[in-house]
């Protein structure tokens, strides 16, 4: 009788536990989040909206970023709804290579842009095999869920595949990222060349966070720029380097214009949650 009474009493115990899960999890599951991962010296930008979906703009350097990437998914759900890849450079793009690895990418986009690198050539061959439908980013490309778009994208202004680049940063894909109220500014690499073309053909709009070119390398972020973006916030994906990463003109030019600074080499991951 006692037996019945305690395994009967561990039963209840063990369904409240489950239902209390349950509950924290799907009201976790319904807001709208983006992360900035900490992947060390790179970017990669992880946007999880209510009923598992999930968008993926760069993976970093190395195959970490799964592990990364796996804290903010749940484990049921092996699917990322959408893989933006920004420019094909190592730091943005190796990382990938495990995305694919452990998750079914049901839709890539990317600038197309001529580049030959060993890792752009081993992934555009994985790519191949994953069977992901396949789109080429262009200015005035909406991605929207539930109506509503999430993502516009600013550049390349135009088709790109294909092309000869001298800087590979001149066909990044750069998107706006609308997220509840508030608007980001994801630069990718992009350089004070293309900042001038975007805001020349009046593509940059007044944004709240500016996602900071290039890990705050002094050919980005432009005076110019932060004039017309006129963010409040600032995200540098920055880890260990040798380039002298994020530059003291960048920093400068940020504290001139009384914006905060959020690091991923002090902060680890940053994550912005709309409600
Ligand atoms: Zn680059
Ligand atoms: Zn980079």
């Amino acid at each position: 009788m006692i037996r019945l009474t305690k395994s009967f009493i561990l039963g209840i115990l063990t369904f409240l536990t489950v239902l209390i899960f349950w509950f924290v999890f799907e009201k976790e599951n319904q807001t709208a989040k983006v992360i900035f991962l900490d992947v060390g010296q790179g970017d990669s930008q992880l946007v999880v909206l209510p009923s598992d979906i999930q968008i993926l703009i760069d993976a970093g350097p190395s195959a970490d970023v799964s592990a990364k990437i796996s804290r903010y998914i749940p484990f049921y759900d092996k699917d990322i709804e959408l893989v933006i890849l920004s420019h094909p450079h190592a730091d943005h793009l190796r990382g990938l290579l495990s995305v694919l690895k452990d998750y079914n990418v049901k839709n890539f986009m990317f600038a197309g842009a001529n580049y030959e690198s060993k890792v752009y050539s081993d992934f555009l061959n994985i790519l191949k095999n994953e069977g992901s439908n396949v789109y080429l980013a262009e200015a005035g490309d909406l991605i929207s869920y539930e109506k509503d778009p999430i993502l516009k994208i600013l550049a390349p202004l135009k088709n790109t595949l294909s092309k000869n680049f001298k800087g590979i940063h001149e066909s990044m894909v750069v998107s706006e990222l609308s997220l509840g109220n508030k608007k980001f500014l994801l630069t990718g690499d992009m350089e004070e060349f293309l900042e001038q073309q975007l805001i020349k053909s009046n593509s940059v709009e007044d944004v709240d966070v500016l996602k900071i070119g290039h890990h705050g390398s002094k050919t980005s972020t432009s005076q110019k720029l932060l004039e017309v973006a006129k963010p409040e916030e600032a995200i540098i994906q920055v880890g260990k380097n040798s380039y002298g990463h994020p530059t003291p003109q960048v920093l400068n030019r940020l504290n001139k214009f009384g914006i905060k600074v959020f690091r991923n080499d002090q902060l680890g991951d940053i994550v912005y949650q709309s409600r």
